[in-house]
């Protein structure tokens, strides 16, 4: 049965124009669409454009627009692609992994390194396989199609600024990969859960991502404090927090946690992840309650769980449990 898919155009490089002044999102959906008449070959499709920006200025608000933008047509589609910036792309990809969970209909993001007017665009191939991968009837959940990779929602990470391969699934092996017209798939997916999809509506969006650097002042939590709930921190290594002199480190970040405020770690390294377990700079905040531990995850799917989480619950324990739950691939459990 041919589909019917609903594409969201909110600007980014794809929609680019030059006019003096550096690219800025000009083109509408309609006319994008119109570059690539051959998706008129794949499916029927609608436009809608809640926004044309670049996605720099994309911000927690937008994303709930655009959750709503696809919650109130959900039911008329077959699947949804969503036309976005790539800088903040894989923030948007997990933030909508976490508003639209077990979607049993694909919602997929792409974009483009160069604009679509570009001679030398890789928009064209982008915006077909996306619609491809949309309209394939084993495609469910929030992914990136982008340089001929699928990746889940939670895992996409730009990873480069100009080349077609901008993306990588981090932690994660992509879904499938798509090559011309051709969904390659490493096996099938997992049955969509009995749940049906779930919609969230509300995020906190006071999150803050500190990365650690040698001589950082733990002074830095109290001027945190005022305006944030959460700190996201990049620790160093496996996990590793430094000591100096007198437990100014412990004191800062215990007495956040103590306060009722949320505290995630995680690390910098880009990848595998965190273990507070392995050595001695870390175990004590292994052991403190109430410390949330990143695990395999992005930060920018750390951003964007953490600010839903916070935007359902305060409750710690509460909030702990929505954290520790995979949502769309999210994290590996913990051994
Ligand atoms: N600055 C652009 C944006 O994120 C970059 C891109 O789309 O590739 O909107």
């Amino acid at each position: 049965m041919r589909k019917n898919i609903l594409i969201v155009a909110t600007g980014g490089t794809i929609a680019s124009m030059e006019d003096g002044r550096g690219l800025a999102p000009a083109l509408t959906g309609e006319e994008l669409t119109g570059y690539v008449p051959e998706i008129a070959g794949l499916c029927d499709f609608d436009i809608v454009q809640p926004m044309n920006i670049d996605s720099t200025n994309m911000r927690p608000r937008d994303w709930l627009r655009i959750a709503e933008a696809i919650r109130q047509r959900y039911d008329a589609y077959d699947g949804f692609v969503v036309l976005h910036g790539t800088d903040t792309m894989a923030y948007t990809a997990a933030a909508l992994s976490y508003l639209i969970q077990g979607s049993p209909k694909p919602i997929v993001l792409t974009g483009s390194q160069r604009p679509m007017a570009n001679p030398f665009t890789d928009a064209k191939v982008n915006l077909y396989q996306s619609m491809l991968y949309a309209c394939d009837d084993a495609s469910r959940d929030v992914c990136v199609v982008f340089g001929g990779q699928v990746i889940a929602g939670t895992r996409a990470r730009k990873q480069r600024t100009m080349s077609d391969n901008a993306f990588i699934s981090l932690n994660f092996p992509a879904v499938a990969l798509v090559r011309n017209k051709r969904i390659v798939r490493a096996g099938m997916p997992a049955p969509a859960g009995s749940g049906g999809v779930r919609f969230s509506d509300a995020l906190n969006e006071r999150v803050f991502v500190l990365k650690l650097t040698p001589e950082m002042d733990p002074g830095i939590f109290d001027v945190l404090a005022g305006s944030y709930d959460a700190v996201i921190m990049e620790t160093f290594g496996i996990g590793g927090i430094p000591e100096y002199d007198n437990g100014s480190y412990k004191r800062a970040i215990f007495d956040w946690v103590d306060a009722g405020r949320t505290l995630v770690l995680t690390t910098q390294v880009p990848e595998e992840g965190l273990d507070l377990g392995v050595y001695e700079v870390g175990r004590d905040y292994l052991e403190h309650p109430g410390i949330l531990r990143g695990g395999d995850m992005s930060t920018e799917a750390l951003v964007a769980k953490t600010m839903w989480a916070l935007g359902q619950t305060s409750d710690p324990g509460r909030l702990a449990q929505l954290f520790y739950q995979v949502i769309n691939c999210d994290r590996l459990p913990e051994d």
